[in-house]
């Protein structure tokens, strides 16, 4: 169920993919911007969004992040509300389940309040129509009683900001979309910038994390904060009991053997995935759902977690006949590639 929570609370979120660790999350979520490392170009702007409100003593206007999880949407829910000096609402997509629910959280709001929908995509039909007068007109269309006695009622809400979140922005509808005037797609992040994230999570976790074991780690966590800061607790436990409580190079390589995750970052899913793919469906084109039902998993988190970060290694290609395993694939797996097969041979 939606909550209400002050900036300073600890993690709202149902954690999600962070699962049992999101109390560690809570410390390592970066407050301001100052502390967001990377995405340059979609921070430049919202600083300067943020700056604009302020001074005209407005609310923000609405944004809507995209990404794989894990990017950091959240931590901008969060620092937006901080620097704005306003109250954070968090709920989610699937945590709406009656208008009520909404209402109830709109109503609560004080002036200028950032409200944050995470998988904003799972909103039920009935609630995004309800949503949009209130993004729209900052007014919210009740019905009171039933039956012949019914009326329509509007109430005026103040001027609030709605952050949205959504793995996809294909997967909302179009008037839900539209009405965001900010939208910013968040990328995964360079070695370089999680190297920078790695160290700062060292340093708040007290984690002795040497320069060369922050370069393995950087390079093995998928692009994704939330994985790189997953990963060093994962090695703090090794260096503690099989190490000397430093975080090498050779310590961070033998622990993420043990973890299973290859020198490309690659996990046992992500493997299992791509060898369905040239095992059983000889390279493809293969349709997500088969995939899906092929290694024994949901299909958004197929679609969420494991194809953008296969699709941006270059070991897939997407096609409009389905997804296809690149040369890249077969020679990182040590399959042979079959003369028909690979980009090139596609249509
Ligand atoms: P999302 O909402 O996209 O799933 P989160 O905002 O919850 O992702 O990020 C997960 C965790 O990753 C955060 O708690 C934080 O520790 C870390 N993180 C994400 N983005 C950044 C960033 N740009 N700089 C530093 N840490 C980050």
């Amino acid at each position: 169920m939606a909550r209400r929570t002050g900036r300073d609370e600890g993690d709202p979120l149902d954690p999600g993919p962070a699962g049992e660790e999101a109390p560690l999350e809570v410390s390592l979520r970066p407050r301001r911007f100052e502390d967001y490392v990377g995405q340059l170009k979609v921070v430049d702007k919202l600083k300067v969004y943020v700056r604009a409100a302020q001074a005209r003593g407005e609310g923000l206007d609405h944004c809507l992040f995209s990404g794989p999880p894990g990017l950091g949407k959240t931590s901008l829910a969060h620092i937006i509300a901080a620097e704005l000096g306003v109250g954070l609402h968090v709920t989610s997509g699937p945590a709406l389940e009656k208008k009520g629910d909404l209402a109830g959280l709109l109503t609560n709001l004080a002036p200028r309040d950032v409200l944050f929908i995470d998988e904003i995509h799972r909103l039920s039909a009935a609630i995004e129509e309800y949503l949009y007068p209130a993004m729209e007109d900052f007014r919210l269309d009740v019905t009171i009683d039933t039956g012949p006695a019914a009326r329509a009622m509007k109430i005026d809400l103040p001027p609030f900001t709605l952050i949205g979140a959504t793995t996809r922005t294909g997967l909302l509808t179009s008037p839900l979309r539209d009405r965001f005037q900010i939208q910013e797609r968040l990328e995964y992040y360079t070695p370089t910038e999680l190297e920078r994230i790695l160290t700062r999570s060292a340093g708040i976790l007290g984690v002795q994390l040497d320069r060369a074991g922050a370069t393995e780690i950087a390079k093995r966590c998928r692009g994704t904060p939330r994985i790189a800061n997953r990963l060093l607790r994962r090695l703090r436990d090794f260096a503690q009991v099989e190490g000397t409580g430093v975080i090498t190079q050779q310590l961070a390589d033998l622990a993420l053997k043990r973890l299973d995750i290859d020198p490309l970052g690659l996990d046992h899913m992500d493997r299992r995935v791509l060898l369905a793919i040239l095992d059983k469906f000889s390279g493809g084109p293969v349709g997500v759902e088969t995939i899906a039902a092929a290694v024994g998993e949901e299909r958004d988190t197929i679609e969420d977690v494991y194809e953008p970060f296969l699709l941006q290694e270059g070991f897939l290609q997407r096609t409009p006949r389905g997804r296809v395993a690149t040369a890249r694939a077969y020679q990182y797996l040590g399959r042979a590639m079959p003369r028909a097969a690979g980009q090139g041979d596609l249509f």
